[in-house]
């Protein structure tokens, strides 16, 4: 064991309270040897440690590596900013407002401003979704954090936005999202950074393409020039990691999701974990619900998160064609899943395929079901191939299905209460521009009985409204808005009451 003069910590094995003792040599005492240690009578006694126990060192944990968490819940983190507990930032030597460098995977590294946030569990950093693409990690991953060196200020830096991100849009963006964005906040930038800014009706994700000087982080300052190339925009490269939605976009199902969570993406990223432990992780989920509820969303998002191949199948749809087509279909789905596992098989509408044997009515159903039942059993990469099941009639489906090893965990995604009604509004609005006199609380009241996908339609009908007032100023037969037009136009209260009345 290397002996420096730390502290170590030494519990006994299962002992709850851990004790610290100082690290000694193995000079002049009773023999220790590579797996054994030297203690003092009375030492042992207060820690209730018999001689030839087993005990259990702990060293010091290299305490820059963080688990990567999500942005939700704590204070708030941009591209620019991470949280950490204070007690982390203790152990790190990092203060409130210090840049600090992640390096995440394929030595990708980023700098950003800490910020303490007391609801972030100690040796966890919570990322923007931005940061943990720029980095290569998903949540889960393992960061190592350091305050930075001095970060020195930039000359220039050019900044290109996403061809995506900018489609249908004409006009400079620079005024209306970069000056912004750049403007007294101090953003640390490299090279190949990606970030984004909401604002205006819109989000646009941009790319860091060049700095000068061309050193790894700089800082874009007060004197700082940006270049904004619209002319080349970004092609997004097909192995981008942010696709699809995140949890962030999920409203109104806290419960569920950090459920579904444990349930799905645990077993997905730790596979090793679950066999060593002799734990069984579920096969199958099935979401139950009425429609709209963000069942899809969910699993979209879970998908998309932890990085997981995700095949959808629509109920309805495989059910048609020739005899044995659904069968092969669902086979074929089923072996695609294998190949890409990590991933999760959504199927949606699942009584459609699996209805009640005893009740189906055609030989199609019975055969299908029973093909489903075949495939979740016999799926083999256990953990890494997930079947989630949406359906908003459960006890139409077949009971078969629902026993243990198939279908043998259940969530109700029911519809929204006041409070999670509140969650959605503010996810489907937070790329408007709202006017002061928006009140989202009085309009999650007005909407009893309104579920996810009302409240989306709701949130456009009233851009849509807006958007019509100023259609004298719009030129229809261009096919793209020019970014004034998008910066004038304001969502006030008026056309959400409209839009809750249509
Ligand atoms: P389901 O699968 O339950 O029928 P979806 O996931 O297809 O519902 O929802 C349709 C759309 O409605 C989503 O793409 C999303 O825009 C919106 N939506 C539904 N539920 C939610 C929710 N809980 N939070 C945010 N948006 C939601």
């Amino acid at each position: 064991m290397a002996m420096d003069y730390s502290t170590a910590i030494l519990e006994r094995k299962m002992m709850k309270a851990p004790n610290r003792l100082l690290v000694d040599d193995s000079e002049g005492g009773v023999a220790v040897d590579d797996s054994s240690v030297a203690l003092s009578e009375v030492t042992m006694t207060e820690l209730d440690i018999f001689q030839g126990d087993l005990v259990t060192l702990r060293g010091k944990r290299p305490p820059s590596r963080l688990l990567v968490d999500d942005s939700e819940g704590g204070v708030a983190v941009d591209d620019s900013s991470v949280a950490l507990s204070e007690v982390t930032m203790t152990e790190l030597d990092i203060f409130q407002g210090d840049l600090v460098t992640l390096r995440g995977k394929r030595r990708r590294e980023a700098v950003c401003y800490a910020h303490a946030d007391e609801s972030c569990p100690d040796g966890r950093v919570r990322l923007s979704r931005g940061v943990r693409g720029n980095i290569h990690v998903r949540l889960g991953d393992l960061v190592a954090v350091k305050r930075s060196p001095h970060v020195g200020n930039a000359r220039r830096v050019l900044v290109r936005p996403f061809e995506d991100s900018v489609k249908g849009i004409s006009g400079d963006l620079f005024q209306p999202y970069l000056r912004p964005y750049f403007k007294d906040a101090m953003r640390p930038v490299k090279k190949g950074d990606r970030f984004l800014v909401r604002g205006l009706m819109h989000a646009v994700e941009f790319r860091v393409e060049d700095t000068d000087p061309a050193d790894e982080c700089v800082i874009v300052a007060r004197d700082t020039e940006v270049f904004y190339d619209s002319e080349n925009p970004v092609k997004r490269e097909d192995d981008e990691l942010i696709d699809g939605p995140g949890y962030e976009d999920v409203g109104g199902v806290c419960k569920q999701l950090a459920q579904i969570r444990e349930m799905v993406e645990l077993p997905l990223r730790h596979p090793k974990l679950f066999t060593t432990l002799g734990v069984r992780p579920p096969k199958g989920i099935l979401l139950y619900g009425p429609p709209g509820t963000g069942k899809t969303l969910l699993a979209r998002a879970i998908a998309a998160e932890s990085g997981a191949h995700f095949i959808v199948v629509n109920g309805p749809e495989i059910m048609g064609g020739v005899a044995g087509e659904s069968e092969a279909n669902l086979r074929k789905v089923f072996a695609e899943a294998d190949e890409h596992a990590p991933s999760i098989i959504f199927l949606d509408e699942v009584d459609s395929i699996a209805p009640n044997r005893e009740k189906a009515h055609g030989e199609v159903e019975r055969r299908v079901v029973s093909q489903l039942l075949t495939l979740m059993d016999g799926l083999r990469s256990r953990g890494q191939v997930v079947v989630i099941g949406a359906t908003n009639r459960p006890n139409s489906l077949d009971p078969a299905l629902r026993r243990f090893g198939r279908f043998d965990r259940e969530l109700d995604i029911g519809v929204p209460d006041e409070v999670g009604r509140l969650e959605i509004l503010r996810i489907h609005t937070k790329n408007m521009p709202l006017a002061d006199d928006v009140d989202l609380e009085r309009v999650g009241k007005d909407t009893h009985g309104f579920v996810g996908s009302d409240i989306a339609s709701l949130c456009s009908e009233a851009a849509m409204q807006c958007i019509r007032e100023k259609l004298d100023l719009m030129d229809i037969e261009d096919d793209t808005i020019s970014v004034e037009i998008l910066n004038s136009l304001t969502v006030c209260m008026d056309h959400l009451r409209f839009a809750v009345e249509v």
